[in-house]
């Protein structure tokens, strides 16, 4: 595994992961990997089966037999596209009881490592890419910023009630945070990037620095 180059970022919804994520690949000429659309994609196709979210056995089924492909230009499930589908509201909503399900997440971590292992390494991006994915990237990135901060950007990207989107952010994050496997934390030697006023070159700059440091 200490072979692969493998850029880890992890942090809480809406410190823009995935923005950095892709632009860093692509100065780094790497790969990008959204791990949350992984997530988000078992959820979409249980709630579009009729599987419930607690059923854990079911929902493991599925996450294992699921065709999933994320890559750059999408997300495609079983063969059809569902790049908008996961990112509704009601996905969002219903992905907690998806990630705190131990059999999906050794499955979808297995896929993980496999796609980094298939390319050499790659950016990748979720809540516990440097604690239990990749423990031993060559860089362990913390995003965050403030709540109204990452709010303020969401609301930027897909509109909405700034109130309402912090308030579905915070609840996400203790979810998330709280969950018994894999919790969201800062991984053991991760550099913490509050990101809170910064431009996106501004954070770019700052990861390149960092790497030539490291
Ligand atoms: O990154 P995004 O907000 O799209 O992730 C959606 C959800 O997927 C997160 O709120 C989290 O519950 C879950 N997730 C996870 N582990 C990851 C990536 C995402 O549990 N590595």
């Amino acid at each position: 595994m200490s072979s692969l180059r493998v850029i880890a970022i992890d942090g809480p919804a809406g410190a823009g992961k995935s923005t950095v994520a892709r632009a860093l690949a692509q100065r780094l000429g790497l790969e990008y990997l959204d791990t949350g659309a992984m997530y988000r994609a078992v959820t979409f196709a249980a709630l579009r089966r009729g599987i419930a979210l607690d059923d854990t056995a079911a929902v493991a089924d599925l996450a294992a037999s699921i065709d999933l492909v994320v890559g750059d230009d999408g997300v495609v499930v079983d063969g059809v596209d569902a790049t908008a589908a996961i990112r509704t509201p009601e996905v969002t909503r219903s992905v907690a009881p998806v990630a705190s399900n131990s059999a999906v997440r050794a499955e979808l971590v297995t896929r993980q490592r496999q796609w980094a292992r298939l390319r050499g390494g790659g950016v990748l991006e979720g809540r516990d890419i440097g604690t239990v994915v990749f423990p031993d990237a060559s860089l362990k990135l913390y995003l965050t910023a403030s709540p109204r901060t990452r709010a303020e950007r969401r609301v930027a990207e897909a509109g909405g009630d700034v109130d309402e989107i912090e308030a579905a952010i915070a609840t996400r994050d203790l979810a998330d945070s709280t969950r018994a496997d894999s919790p969201l934390r800062e991984a053991d030697g991760s550099v913490v990037v509050d990101t809170t006023g910064m431009s996106i070159v501004e954070v770019l700059d700052h990861i390149e620095a960092l790497l030539r440091t490291t």
